[in-house]
């Protein structure tokens, strides 16, 4: 991953922080600078943020263990300043599934809320409980906070973050996993490509209320949090709808029959000037027996170029071809291509022979011949 710094890597799954969470240490020093703290107050508060995220941390581990039930890995766990994001490679289809996945993550910070509050209410003298009471329905001013451990003022503050984390994850609007639980719900009575549409509109309402409230009321994280939100839901939007397109269309109905074969042995020059010269730009690449050994894409022939690298074998520049089948539906196809960035895939017939070739230009004409398909 570019731009973060990998920290370890636990339950199989790689976990990041992103260089922007440099920006915390600024933030704290900063506070710390302009609010007068002590060296001991900054080294709670970088304590808080460290556990906070911590709890983040293992929220995301909520999301990805649950995925992993279903079969569904998660790339990697990114940590940043706004929260994490664990990159799962897909979501699970099933509305109950995909319930679980999403609920696991805030179900984490309940726990933990939990289990602060039981440790709270057992181990803490009586007498700063009261206070905290007090704090609490009568507003800080009226105890003397330095009176309260800081240990137990650091609990607390986790355990209400916690819950914070909950509440704000819960509001049910893309990419929150609220969104998700509600377009899960939704699934179960009217199929995933109308929820997703409904669970949108409702995401984008609510953040539109969002970034008014923020603007009116000088918030403005919380309208740049609403701007985020419509986004998210856009895009989560047309993903689904993409998906649902491609799951109504199969391979053989774009799938291109003329496609140059190069050979494994072929000189890097035949593939640059195939790509200068003609519509392809990426290639499968096959053996003398015609066994196709792999791909061969526009990045690495302009790499080629540019090296001047022309007379080197084509055989030392292949990828691993992926296949699909004619009679596959394309969402396959669309997920190799969107998703992992693939350029090109091989389609074989039933018997396993390959008779044609789907790349990203291809993938597109879907979108086109069903625009056309409209009044
Ligand atoms: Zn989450």
């Amino acid at each position: 991953m570019r731009g973060a710094l990998k920290l370890f890597t636990g339950f199989g799954i790689p976990v990041f922080l992103h260089w922007t969470f440099g920006l915390i240490f600024i933030y704290i020093l900063w506070y710390a600078q302009s609010e007068g703290l002590t060296i001991m107050e900054t080294v709670w508060m970088t304590g808080l943020f460290m556990a906070l995220f911590l709890c983040v941390l293992l929220h995301e581990y909520g999301h990805a263990l649950a995925a992993r039930r279903y079969g569904v890995k998660t790339r990697d766990i990114v940590l940043m300043p706004i929260g994490g994001v664990a990159r799962l490679e897909r979501m699970p289809e099933k509305p109950i599934q995909e319930f679980i996945v999403a609920i696991a993550g805030p179900l984490v910070n309940v726990v933990i809320a939990i289990v602060l509050l039981v440790l709270i209410w057992l181990l803490a003298d009586p007498i700063h409980l009261e206070m905290l009471q007090v704090a609490f329905t009568q507003g800080s001013e009226n105890v003397v906070i330095e009176e309260i451990p800081q240990l137990l003022q650091f609990a607390i503050n986790l355990a209400g973050t916690n819950i914070v984390l909950v509440l704000f994850n819960m509001i049910p609007a893309f990419p929150m996993d609220g969104g998700r639980v509600f377009r899960a719900l939704l699934s179960m009575k009217t199929g995933r490509p109308k929820a997703t549409k409904i669970a949108a509109w409702v995401g984008q309402a609510i953040a539109m209320l969002l970034v008014m409230y923020g603007l009116w009321n000088d918030r403005f994280m919380l309208a740049v949090l609403g701007l985020f939100v419509i986004l998210g839901a856009r895009s989560e939007n047309d993903m689904v709808q993409t998906e649902d397109l491609m799951s109504r269309f199969s391979v053989k109905d774009i799938v291109r029959y003329q496609f140059t074969r190069l050979r494994a042995n072929d000189w890097m020059l035949s593939a640059i000037e195939l790509m200068k010269h003609s519509l392809e730009r990426h290639f499968l690449v096959f053996d003398l027996n015609d066994n196709l050994m792999g791909v061969i894409e526009e990045d690495q022939i302009i790499q080629a170029m540019n090296k001047s690298d022309v007379t080197s074998e084509i055989g030392n520049h292949l990828h691993r071809a992926e296949t699909v089948k004619l009679s596959d539906s394309l969402l396959r196809v669309n997920y190799l291509i969107r998703q992992q960035g693939v350029g090109i895939v091989a389609v074989t017939d039933a018997e396993g022979a390959i008779v044609g070739v789907i790349d990203d230009r291809g993938l597109a004409k879907v979108v086109r011949l069903t625009e056309r398909r409209k009044p």
